[in-house]
């Protein structure tokens, strides 16, 4: 068997493609809309182009730091500051 065909998330799997965001090798078992299953679970769920490393307080969504907005400690996302409207 060669491993380097193999999938980098599960190892079953024949790998299809790249994770755009940590370049993980995938099968199509563990890609989702051209990034692993791990990414996507931790994507910005406003952009969904950048990992999120923080939650909004107020709806709780993931989201990344281009898609937030901190004030006084407390983050919200976009769609909950009500400061921001386009
Ligand atoms: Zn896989
Ligand atoms: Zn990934
Ligand atoms: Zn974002
Ligand atoms: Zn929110």
């Amino acid at each position: 068997m060669d491993n380097s065909k193999m999938c980098e998330i599960c190892e079953e799997g024949v790998v299809v493609s790249e994770c755009f965001l940590c370049k993980r090798r995938i099968c199509a078992n563990c890609v989702s809309q051209g990034i692993c299953v791990i990414c996507d679970e931790t994507l910005c769920t406003n952009c969904r182009k950048q990992l999120s490393d923080r939650a909004c307080n107020v709806c709780g969504s993931l989201v990344c730091e281009d898609c937030s907005v901190k004030i006084n400690e407390e983050i919200t996302c976009l769609n909950c500051n009500p400061k921001r409207r386009f």
